[in-house]
């Protein structure tokens, strides 16, 4: 087993003070537009997981970010991605997704089924070669108009990252009432889904080989089209978390992709 990689080769990142950001080189979907449509000051998250790049979740109720303002309304999202992407599309660089996320879990959005619906209009009439790509970490999929509004993406990258309770709960620090197993059920009943692992050491290590098997189990009940597997590569909120060396995360890959049959990239 390689050692741990040096905090001083990770890079910090802060909050996204605006509903579009970048375009961003990203190590899986290409050029990306980031929109975000949570608070631009705080991460809004049902999660509150130690190797976050973005600071400690700060609040996980989207009703009480909505009653003091803090969250950008439907019109508002969609006016922003309209101006970057006619801006893109006039003067480039040339667009590979129109990416979901944000500060924090995007589906808490109160509108976020409807706002979906406006994302593919907008991306249709302005960038169609654009893939619409959302990021979550799954925790509001037992919801079906979410799950529903998920399925207009073209990419649905969804967060797991243990497969036993306990280790659940030190990997991810979910609010309370949010359980693996519902997590894996709805994961397994959600169509086209891209499972996405952050593996990391130190305070907390869910790369131990009983830990990766019950994960893996977890992968071959949900059926995912693929996984993708990585590590930290920016500064986590948590002191002691360390990245995976990429030697050991190529291990777990090949080993992932024997087991389970499903294809496993390592980013
Ligand atoms: S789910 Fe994502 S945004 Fe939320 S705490 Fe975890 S890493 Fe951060």
């Amino acid at each position: 087993m390689a050692a741990s990689v040096s905090p001083a080769a990770l890079h910090s990142v802060t909050l996204q003070p605006t509903i579009v950001y970048g375009p961003v080189r990203s190590r899986r979907l290409g050029l990306s537009l980031g929109v975000n449509p949570l608070p631009a000051r705080y991460k809004l998250c049902s999660f509150n997981c130690p190797y976050c790049q973005y600071p400690w979740t700060r609040e996980r109720r989207p009703e009480v970010a909505l009653r003091r303002g803090e969250l950008p309304g439907r019109q508002a999202i969609v006016a922003a991605v309209e101006r970057a992407l006619r801006r893109l599309r006039r003067h480039g660089p040339r667009l590979n997704a129109l990416t979901l996320a944000g500060n924090g879990e995007p589906t808490l959005h109160p509108e976020f089924p409807a706002l979906m619906r406006d994302l593919c209009e907008v991306r249709a009439r302005w960038y169609p070669r654009a893939r619409l790509a959302v990021l979550s970490n799954s925790s509001t999929l037992g919801d079906p108009q979410v799950r529903a509004a998920l399925e207009l993406a073209d990419d649905r990258l969804l967060k797991l990252d243990a497969g036993r309770p306990e280790l659940f709960q030190k990997v991810n620090l979910p609010m309370p009432g949010i359980t693996l197993d519902e997590i894996v059920r709805n994961l397994a009943r959600t169509a086209g889904v891209t499972i996405q692992t952050m593996f990391i050491r130190g305070l907390v290590d869910n790369t131990q080989p009983k830990a990766v098997e019950a994960w893996q189990d977890c992968l071959m009940e949900i059926r995912p089209l693929a996984v993708q597997v990585y590590s930290l590569d920016r500064t986590p909120v948590a002191p002691g978390i360390e990245a995976v060396p990429r030697a050991d995360l190529e291990a777990i890959g090949l080993e992932t992709e024997r087991r389970t049959g499903v294809p496993t990239g390592v980013y």
